[in-house]
């Protein structure tokens, strides 16, 4: 038995009917998913300017947001439009920033395997920086520069040799990663060395993240320690510090706020002395719990001396996260926001795979029935954007909600979009 789903988990905006229905950014849930279809991601367009304007606060502007949490033309827009730079780590998500009108100068483009064409792009494009994460990354680049005939200005990504206590698939600070130059072994002295060496290439300072959905601010504060101790010698003007700041998607389960993990990340550098400018890049953090998702009952079947089984019209194609790290989740009805849950259910997909689950132990109210719009909050963040067509599904729609309007900002996909590319 759970009681109603709790507040803090629902986007800033959240309200409650008289009739008792949710209402998002003044909209009521259930007039959304009748106008848009389901599965639908809502957005709470109040709650993520009011993350992105924290985050640039406790930053001194100096943070940019990590597009892979959530990518759209409109949220590319809207990070930009609240002083965050844009963090990219492939040509296609450089394509939406740019596309979006987010100026070159103003986007960070990262990834471990860059291709050739990718870095040309961030170069044509006058990205500010580019996280260099390999001594392969940097002969391109430096080869890139020479025949282009200009210059840019990189970071080295260095794992420190941090565990950030989350999943091993999230984790990426230790040294037995693919991202990065380590610390220890004395490959990332060498990298710094020939970054320094080139005529191309502006080393502007060092860039670290540890991993992601991280709770603690401690491995931040250690990450900050080791950046410090490598860094002092060569006096970079600049250090980033990543992202991965958690949030808390179940009941029970608490994070730190931006403004508390800036803190944090801030003390840790004055203790280490760390003198140059100090950046981060948040994405789940800016846009976790700004969404819920919306998606129809369709089936309930009793598996008698087992358990009960509701089936709704998405799953792993919009949030692969339960299937992938086993994350947990909450589930409501926003008929019903306020009603205690009382009966424990598994809530799957409609994909051909026991494995597409949603929730492994749901609680829902007694009443639930087929045809219910049935809501997951804290959906914001690695679902639209780790999402997909597996069987062939139509990806969701995404709408912002504000001040009692409804704007798509994502249309659904048609049957028709499912064979564009094919020949
Ligand atoms: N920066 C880098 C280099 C990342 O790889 C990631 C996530 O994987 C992020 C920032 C954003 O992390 P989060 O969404 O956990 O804040």
């Amino acid at each position: 038995m759970a009681g109603p789903i709790p507040l803090d988990l629902l986007p800033d905006t959240t309200d409650i009917s008289s009739e008792g229905h949710t209402l998002i950014g003044g909209c009521d849930l259930l007039e959304l998913a009748a106008e848009f279809g389901t599965p639908l991601f809502v957005y709470d367009e109040a709650h993520l300017r009011s993350r992105c304007r924290e985050a640039v606060k406790a930053f001194d502007g100096n943070v940019a947001y990590a597009t892979k949490a959530f990518l759209c033309t409109e949220m590319a827009r809207l990070a930009y439009e609240e002083g965050m730079n844009l963090d990219v780590a492939t040509g296609g998500e450089l394509h939406i920033a740019r596309k979006a009108n987010v100026p070159g100068e103003r986007i960070v483009m990262h990834g471990n395997n860059k291709s050739l064409e990718e870095l040309r792009m961030a170069l044509l494009e006058g990205v500010g920086r580019i996280v260099v994460d390999s001594f392969n990354e940097l002969d391109r680049l430096e080869g890139l520069c020479a025949d282009l005939n200009t210059s840019t200005k990189i970071l080295l990504r260095v794992t420190p040799g941090v565990e950030a206590h989350t999943h091993e698939f999230v984790s990426t600070g230790q040294e037995d990663s693919k991202f990065g130059f380590t610390v220890r072994s004395g490959v990332a002295e060498e990298a710094v060395e020939r970054a320094r060496s080139s005529k191309n290439l502006e080393l502007l300072g060092l860039h670290a993240h540890i991993g992601s959905q991280v709770f603690d601010v401690q491995p931040f504060a250690k990450a900050v320690g080791v950046l410090a101790e490598f860094a002092a010698p060569y006096n970079f003007p600049e250090l980033v510090v990543g992202g991965g700041l958690g949030v808390p998607y179940v009941e029970g389960e608490s994070a730190p706020s931006i403004q508390e993990w800036a803190a944090a990340i801030f003390d840790a550098c004055s203790d280490a002395g760390v003198e140059s400018l100090v950046g981060s890049e948040p994405g789940r953090s800016i846009v976790a719990s700004a969404a819920v998702t919306l998606y129809t009952v369709g089936t309930i079947k009793e598996v008698p001396d087992h358990r009960t089984y509701v089936s709704v019209d998405g799953g792993m194609s919009d949030n692969p996260r339960p299937a992938l790290y086993g994350s947990g989740y909450e589930t409501f009805l926003p008929r019903s926001s306020q009603a205690d849950r009382q009966n424990s259910v598994r809530l799957v997909g409609k994909h051909c795979e026991s494995g597409d689950f949603l929730i492994k132990e749901a609680w829902v109210p007694e009443d639930l029935s087929v045809g219910d719009i049935l809501a997951t909050p804290v959906t914001g963040a690695y679902g639209h954007s780790m999402g997909s067509n597996y069987n062939q599904m139509l990806r969701p729609a995404v709408v912002f909600v504000s001040d009692g309007s409804p704007r798509l900002v994502v249309a659904r996909e048609t049957y028709e979009d499912l064979t564009r590319r094919d020949i």
